[in-house]
């Protein structure tokens, strides 16, 4: 018997709770049965996101919001600002280029973090620009960009500063309103504990002025329909039902174990103990100065291909971890500890890695990485 572990960055294990309430009969979206409960989960959505905006379910992945956020808010010819440090980054360039935007990519280094400074001096070079498009957590580099100080350049101004949180809400404080950012989106799959099919966003007053004068085309998600339909408890067209009860279950179990606040620093916790761990196995970091606290990158040993530990992982040893995606493919892998992560998961996938390098012939002393990550670890009960 193989015994499975996800331990990705997405999808990521839904806990039972949300499993039992979605294998409940489906329930008709147009009765008050279901009004309540999309009130209920329009209230705790808010909450997540830290906005008095509402926050719009879409039946889709979270690319479908990222999508929606460009063709609610811009025009074809409007410049924007990418930064492109990443797989991620490079897609919103992607659907960008595909909605006839001018796009000026602020090229960033794999695995680090994108400097305010590179944004403001090219708002300065670029006067015309209509939107900063970034990441806050760059899953692909494991990197976090600094989301805030950015928002510092565009709070201001007519600048939109469109953000993908879709590893990044669930996992830090998000607070939208105060930060000042003006479109934000996330996904089911990642730190919301379910299976995906459920896309996240919320406009700030600026974005929804922005909406009016837009002219990209848009149906399906058209968020001005979608909000006025949010307004009477409700979708525009049949939302992913299961999913949004679902929702409704991740909520109360959040709730009931100490609110967002336990989530945050648990996310810290467990990021800081794999981090640990990667270093006494003698691996480095590929995000070290910007760590993302939804994963970790690691550099395969010299001359070691990601791709068989991967795979070696997964089909030996029953544990699934993410490679690298574009130009790190083969050359990293990469630890998820977000959404229905714990304790020992991170013991789990370290002490699998470490496992898996021995048989692949790298150079390791077994219990390294658990132990180093242990030290840290015992953080989780104290206080
Ligand atoms: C997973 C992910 C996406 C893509 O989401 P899909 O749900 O696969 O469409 C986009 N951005 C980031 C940062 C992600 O982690």
């Amino acid at each position: 018997m193989l015994k499975r572990y996800l331990l990705a960055p997405g999808p990521t294990p839904v806990p039972h709770e949300a499993l039992l309430a979605m294998a409940a009969p489906v329930l008709h979206h147009r009765t008050p049965q279901f009004a309540e409960i999309f009130r209920r989960v329009a209230a705790g959505s808010r909450e997540l996101f830290g906005t008095r905006q509402p926050v719009l379910p879409l039946a889709s992945s979270g690319t479908g919001a990222m999508e929606a956020a460009i063709t609610n808010t811009l025009s074809a010819g409007d410049r924007v600002l990418v930064v492109s440090g990443g797989k991620f980054g490079e897609r919103w360039a992607q659907i960008a280029r595909t909605h006839g935007l001018e796009v000026t990519e602020i090229p960033v280094e794999w695995g680090c973090a994108v400097e305010a400074a590179q944004v403001a001096a090219a708002l300065r070079r670029h006067p015309d620009v209509r939107a900063v498009l970034m990441q806050h957590s760059e899953t692909s580099t494991t990197a976090l960009h600094p989301v805030e100080r950015v928002a510092d350049l565009t709070r201001d101004s007519d600048v939109l500063l469109i953000v993908d949180g879709i590893t990044s809400v669930g996992v830090l404080e998000t607070r939208m309103d105060e930060v000042g950012i003006d479109v934000l989106v996330t996904g089911s799959q990642k730190a919301i504990m379910l299976p995906p099919g459920l896309a996240l966003i919320a406009l700030s007053d600026k974005a929804w002025a922005a909406s009016a004068k837009s002219t990209l085309p848009r149906y399906y998600f058209d968020l001005a329909k979608a909000r006025a339909s949010f307004a009477k408890d409700s979708t525009a067209y049949t939302p992913a039902i299961s999913l949004i009860v679902g929702l409704e279950a991740v909520y109360r179990l959040v709730e009931e174990q100490g609110g967002w606040p336990a989530v945050y620093r648990r996310h810290g916790i467990l990021a800081e103990a794999t981090r640990c761990g990667v270093r006494a196995m003698g691996l480095r970091l590929l995000a070290p100065s910007a760590p993302s606290p939804a994963a970790t990158g690691v550099w395969m040993p010299e001359g070691m291909d990601a791709g068989v530990l991967t795979r070696y992982l997964r089909d030996v040893m029953g544990v699934t971890v993410a490679g690298g995606q574009g130009q790190l493919e083969g050359k990293i892998f990469r630890l998820g500890h977000i959404g229905y992560a714990d304790t020992f998961d991170v013991i789990v996938g370290l002490a699998a890695v470490e496992m898996a390098l021995k048989h692949l012939g790298a150079d390791v002393v077994l219990g390294r990485g658990p132990a180093a990550a242990q030290e840290v670890l015992l953080q989780m009960y104290q206080g």
